[in-house]
């Protein structure tokens, strides 16, 4: 029995028990089950969304406070809310804001995935994640945690692309991914009908509404980067498809972790970049 379930692997594709030797799943097809590459920590999957969930929002904290600590005698002190605790342009910029000035005069392409991770205030970070964290949990449920990771990411970066050929100069927030949940699920919603899929749409629909409103009222807000991650969400939903019509699979596995990869390096590069800079530049 011991000697049995040493031997015994879940296949990283369909989650099914079986043998270690076998060169293919007998269930699903999937060539060499278990190969590093097809079966690892990322593709094992997580127990709990919220593991995941967690670390994207301590990562957002995390260089938030660094922006903050980076130029500490240009970051406002001011008692007024918007700016209340607000890091100074140069240490954005440093960190990877993103934009046309950043882009046209700097050539820094990898902007568009660092200024997700960037935010300009308390209350801009507050937001942001609390709408993150209650949205990414319902697009897990709906689309599983590795797809969501797909909105997210690509939602940001199209929304940021997005602004940047709108001419927006210089720009930073996780709201573009989070734009990019809100169209996931505004497909989702719409395309499973029904009670529950009707009222989820209408639901989104309104935070649509009252992100438009805000955009509106409020200057300063990419309404470009919110309305191209948004059509990103939508467009990647019907592409992706979610787990009632097609569970997830090893290809969104590959895609997220590749994804994840790709804003590691990048974040690490803007950090290592901007802090060598501050100390020597
Ligand atoms: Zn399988």
């Amino acid at each position: 029995m011991a000697q049995h379930q040493r031997q015994s692997i879940l296949c990283p594709n369909c989650r099914k028990l079986i043998s270690i030797s076998e060169p293919h799943c007998p269930y699903c097809g999937t060539a060499r089950p278990a190969s590093f590459w097809k079966n690892n920590i990322w593709t094992r999957g997580f127990n709990n969304p919220y593991q995941l969930i967690k670390a994207i929002i301590a990562i957002n904290i995390g260089l938030y406070i660094l922006s903050l600590l980076l130029n500490p005698t240009a970051s406002s002190l001011s008692m007024h809310p918007l700016t209340f605790l607000s890091p100074s342009d140069t240490s954005l910029l440093l960190l990877g804001a993103t934009g046309t000035i950043p882009i046209d005069r700097f050539h820094r392409w990898w902007t568009l995935i660092s200024a997700g991770y960037l935010h300009g205030g308390i209350l801009h970070i507050f937001f942001n994640m609390a709408a993150f964290r209650q949205l990414a949990l319902l697009v897990s449920r709906e689309y599983g945690l590795y797809r969501m990771v797909l909105f997210y990411t690509l939602g940001s970066i199209i929304g940021f692309w997005v602004s940047y050929i709108a001419g927006v100069p210089l720009t930073i927030g996780a709201s573009a991914g989070v734009c990019g949940l809100v169209g996931a699920l505004l497909y989702y919603g719409k395309s499973r009908g029904g009670v529950y899929g009707r009222t989820l749409y209408k639901q989104i629909s309104g935070w649509v509404v009252f992100l438009f409103i805000f955009g509106l009222l409020v200057p300063g807000i990419n309404n470009w980067g919110h309305g191209g991650g948004i059509l990103a969400g939508i467009i990647l939903g019907l592409l992706l498809e979610y787990q009632e019509r097609k569970k997830e699979n090893l290809l969104h596995k590959g895609l997220a972790g590749a994804c994840a990869v790709l804003t590691l390096l990048v974040l690490a590069w803007a950090i290592l970049t901007a802090v060598i800079y501050r100390l020597f530049g």
